[in-house]
């Protein structure tokens, strides 16, 4: 089969042939129809995340936004099927551990990022092989396309759980969220479809304007305000609600975590870069006289997904609203270079592998 492998990093992925999966007794195979190309896949790419001991491995095939057929099932597979349409959430879980067993499989004590370790190769190829498939594998509802799922991919279902389980919006509250890249949009979505007045943040106008078609009320352009947690707490009137560091870079968290007011919750929901390697310094006295919380987000459990579907199915959400453009396996590597200046905007999606 084709798929697209990590050789050097920084260096053009190398698109060439390699065996096609065959699945354990627990997993399945399933062959790709569109899979999300996202700034994780960028992360990895660039070599970053050794502290985090996620760094890929040369030899790696990324790629971790899929959508398509079952094609193969393992033996001792028991709720899967031969062609069933279904996503897999990049946070693999082992299915089994104490976290999984109680529905939050997104921080499985063995988890593993799908396509940025060995035992998990991704998706940028024509066919990918699942563990404890019964776990980790969603079913499509019949309404949502396999662009439409990679759409979504990472960045929504992550920001839904940062907004939906770990925060706590109520109608009304003002929601900040820094970084109006992939996540950053799908959060403004999100947060828009719950309910909450949101204030979008980013240095490009051009992103803004996204902001403000997906649902945003209000917006700072963090190029031209003197003070952005300023700015962002005259707009909403004494500090926001909640704020969503979106990007992970020292400035963005700390910005989202000075925007907030009292009692108010920080979510982190971006990993931080080379510069960071997650060490970034924060207002600590502040924190403990407004009593504010620091709550980092995850990926999202699987077994969860049903409450994005049905959003979807009633048109409160729309996936769709972020996919950019279709691509081929063979464009990868120059939507990946393409990140490097933020010059992308929305999500490409790769429909096309053979
Ligand atoms: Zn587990
Ligand atoms: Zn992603």
């Amino acid at each position: 089969m084709r798929a697209a492998v990590l050789e050097e990093y920084q260096e053009p992925l190398a698109i060439h042939d390699v065996d096609a999966p065959n699945p354990e007794a627990e997993g399945v195979v399933v062959e790709m129809e569109a899979c999300g190309i996202c700034r994780s896949d960028w992360h990895g790419w660039q070599g970053d995340w050794d502290w985090l001991g996620i760094q890929p491995p040369k030899g790696q095939i990324l790629g971790h936004e899929p959508a398509g057929t079952v094609v193969e099932v393992g033996a001792d597979v028991e709720n899967i099927r031969e062609g069933d349409r279904v996503t897999i959430p990049f946070n693999i879980g082992d299915g089994t551990c104490h976290q999984c067993r109680t529905g939050h499989g997104n921080t499985c004590e063995n988890v593993m990022p799908l396509g940025f370790a060995e035992p998990v190769q991704g998706a940028f190829a024509e066919q990918l092989h699942v563990p404890a498939a019964d776990h980790n594998v969603v079913q499509l509802p019949g309404s949502v396309s396999a662009v439409d799922m990679a759409g979504l991919g990472c960045r929504f279902m992550t920001s839904f759980h940062a907004l939906a389980h770990q925060a706590d919006i109520n109608a009304g509250d003002w929601v900040a969220v820094h970084g109006c890249g992939g996540v950053g949009l799908s959060a403004v979505h999100i947060a828009d479809a719950l309910g909450a007045n949101v204030v979008a943040v980013d240095l490009s106008d051009e992103k803004l304007d996204k902001a403000r078609e997906l649902g945003a009320v209000e917006t700072v352009n963090a190029s031209d305000a003197d003070d952005t947690p300023q700015a962002v707490q005259a707009l909403a009137g004494g500090g926001v609600d909640v704020s969503v560091d979106a990007l992970g870079i020292e400035t963005t968290c700390r910005n989202s975590v000075m925007s907030l007011g009292t009692r108010g919750q920080h979510v982190q929901v971006g990993l931080s870069t080379q510069d960071e390697q997650g060490m970034v310094a924060l207002p600590t006295d502040m924190m403990v006289m407004k009593e504010i919380e620091f709550i980092g987000s995850l990926g999202m459990p699987p077994t969860r997904y049903d409450e994005i579907f049905r959003m979807v199915e009633t048109g409160k959400l729309d996936p769709s609203a972020v996919v950019s453009e279709t691509v081929s396996l063979d464009d990868v590597s120059d939507r990946l270079a393409s990140m490097s200046n933020f010059e992308t905007m929305g999500i490409p999606v790769i429909d096309e592998f053979a």
